[in-house]
Order: structure tokens, then C-alpha cells, then sequence
């Protein structure tokens, strides 16, 4: 069997176009949704991030109010951002880029944002809500893996799903949503980290391998059964003369042996990296809607 290789760049450009129709939709209600970004330093990864994020923004017509403070920014000035931030009616969502210098408190800054423009999803408001499926803003990578399964045809329900990860970030919420007791989750799900005895006794009986260890060939072939669905989250860096940068981007999998066994596959990069930002805007419009008491599903 030869997978069929799930397009993340194709999802999350059809996810934009239906959020550009709603943010289109809402203006004419008078209602622009609005993001502030704040980002400390001058780290390059950080920055690219963020100004793909507000570039994101501009191309479905959320506003967004841009920061860009220095390294030296006090932990009070921040702080001071955040609760301006809060009170702005024009912003409904607030991304602190991540992580943040060492001498900032990142919990402290996180745990000021207000849960309602949470849209990271990283508040423990909104964390315990999503824990006991109440409506909350979803964190944005698991989100998106749960939209590429689904708008790929992938059935979640009744499914064994193996999470190889179990980051705040990544692999723990993933579990969580798709746990629920909801259409669309109630799968059955294993996750696995460093720890795990005998991870291939584990991948080996999975229909679904979530991949998110940030390991080249965390999961070989000989680790999946035939037919498998493969979500590869990892983002590493290998060496390789052949590129300009002097590497390339791959990721948990070997992605050209497993494809040869796998029913769908996510490629490194163009499988859930676009979905990340779609999900953050989808949670920013989401929150106007909410801020202006439009009923969301
Ligand atoms: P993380 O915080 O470093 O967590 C990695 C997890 O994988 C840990 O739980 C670790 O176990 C487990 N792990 C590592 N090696 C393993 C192995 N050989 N066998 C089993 N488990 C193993 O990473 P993260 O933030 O979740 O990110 C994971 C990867 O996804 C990274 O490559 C990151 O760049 C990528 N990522 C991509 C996106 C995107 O949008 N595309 C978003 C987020 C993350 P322990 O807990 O025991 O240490």
C-alpha cells in the first residue's frame, strides 16, 4: 500500500479561505476580529513565527496589533502590555510569542492573559475546560491534527490512537480532545514518551501513530501495521550539504518507509506546521464572534 499524502498546505488554504468569507461576513456587522502579538527579543525562529502569523492575519482581514518589544522589556512593562491588551476592545485574541527571554516570568504572563482572549489555549481556565469538554479556545497544533484527520476522511471514532509525546503543548492536549466523549473524538488512545517499556509493541497495534517525540525516526516502518494513518508533528533539523542553509527540515518519521505502509501520511514540512496558524486565526475569529454574542458551535 502507498499512502495518500495528507496536504497540510491545501487544508489550511481551505480552512483560510472559509474564515476570510466569515471575517468578510462579520465586518459588514461591524465586527473586525483583532490579535495582538507580543514578542520579546530578537530570536530568529520567534521572529519568522510571528511574522508569518501577523501576515496570516492581514491575508483574512483580522486586525492586528503588532509588538515588538526588546530583550531588556521588565517583567512589569510586560505585564502592563498584556492587561492593555485585555481592556482593548479591538483585540479578542493575545498571542505572547514563545518562549520568552529568561529573566521573564512566562507562567506569570500567561496565567495575566484574559481566559477569554486566550486563543493559544494555554491559560489553565481554558485547559480545564477543554480537560472536561466544556467549550474552550483548543490549543492550536492538537486542533489542527484533529482537522487534518477529519477533513481528510480519517474515522477518530472507536479508533486506537498512539500519541508518541506527552508535551503541555502538544501531546497531552491531543490525548485530551481526543478522548472526549463527543462525535469526532471518543477514540482510545496511548500515549508514550521516554519512559514507555516497548514503544513499538504499542505503535504496532495503532490505526492512528501521533508522532510528536521532536526525534528524526522516532517511528520506522517495522514499528506500524499495514493501512496505519500517520501524523508526523516533529520538526528537526538534519544536516545536508546539498541545501543552501547547509540543512533540511524533517520529521519524526521515516516518512519514504513508512508511506509504503501507511493509508494516509502527513509529509515535514506541509502537513500540520500550516495547520498550527490556521488555528490560532480560526480561534481569533472565533473569539470576536463570541465577544459580539454570536453563538458559536
Ligand atoms: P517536547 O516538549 O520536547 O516533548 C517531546 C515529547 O516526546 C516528550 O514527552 C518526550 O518524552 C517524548 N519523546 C522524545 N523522544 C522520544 C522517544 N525516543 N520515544 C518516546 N518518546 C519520546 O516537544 P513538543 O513541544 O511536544 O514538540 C514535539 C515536536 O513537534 C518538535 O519537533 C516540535 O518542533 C514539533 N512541533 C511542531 C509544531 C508544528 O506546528 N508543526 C508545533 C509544536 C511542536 P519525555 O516526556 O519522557 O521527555
Amino acid at each position: 500500500m502507498t499512502a495518500q499524502i495528507i496536504d497540510g498546505k491545501q487544508v489550511a488554504a481551505d480552512m483560510r479561505t472559509e474564515l476570510k468569507v466569515e471575517v468578510a461576513k462579520l465586518k459588514e456587522q461591524g465586527i473586525v476580529p483583532g490579535l495582538g502579538v507580543i514578542l520579546v527579543g530578537e530570536d530568529p525562529a520567534s521572529q519568522s513565527y510571528v511574522t508569518a502569523k501577523e501576515r496570516a492575519c492581514e491575508n483574512i482581514g483580522i486586525y492586528s496589533d503588532n509588538n515588538r518589544l526588546p530583550a531588556e522589556t521588565s517583567q512589569e512593562e510586560l505585564m502592563a502590555l498584556v492587561e492593555k491588551m485585555n481592556k482593548d476592545s479591538k483585540i479578542n485574541g493575545i498571542l505572547v510569542q514563545l518562549p520568552l527571554p529568561k529573566a521573564l516570568n512566562e507562567a506569570e504572563v500567561l496565567l495575566a492573559i484574559d481566559p477569554a482572549k486566550d486563543v493559544d489555549g494555554f491559560h489553565p481556565i481554558n485547559v480545564g475546560k477543554m480537560m472536561v469538554g466544556e467549550k474552550a479556545f483548543l490549543p492550536c497544533t492538537p486542533h489542527g491534527i484533529i482537522q487534518l484527520l477529519l477533513r481528510s476522511g480519517v474515522t477518530i471514532e472507536g479508533a486506537e490512537v498512539v500519541i508518541v509525546g506527552r508535551s503541555n503543548i502538544v501531546g497531552k492536549p491531543l490525548a485530551n480532545m481526543l478522548i472526549q466523549k463527543k462525535p469526532n473524538a471518543n477514540a482510545t488512545v496511548t500515549v508514550c514518551h521516554t519512559r514507555t517499556k516497548n514503544l513499538p509493541s504499542h505503535t504496532k497495534r495503532a490505526d492512528i501513530v501521533i508522532a510528536a517525540a521532536g526525534r528524526p525516526n522516532t517511528v520506522t516502518a517495522d514499528m506500524v501495521k499495514e493501512g496505519v494513518v500517520v501524523i508526523d508533528v516533529g520538526v528537526n533539523r538534519v544536516e545536508d550539504a546539498t541545501k543552501k542553509k547547509g540543512y533540511r527540515l524533517v520529521g519524526d518519521v521515516d516518512f519514504e518507509a513508512v508511506k509504503e505502509k501507511a493509508s494516509f501520511i502527513t509529509p515535514v514540512p506541509g502537513g500540520v506546521g500550516p495547520m498550527t496558524i490556521t488555528m490560532l486565526l480560526y480561534n481569533t475569529v472565533e473569539s470576536a464572534k463570541r465577544a459580539a454574542g454570536i453563538e458559536v458551535a
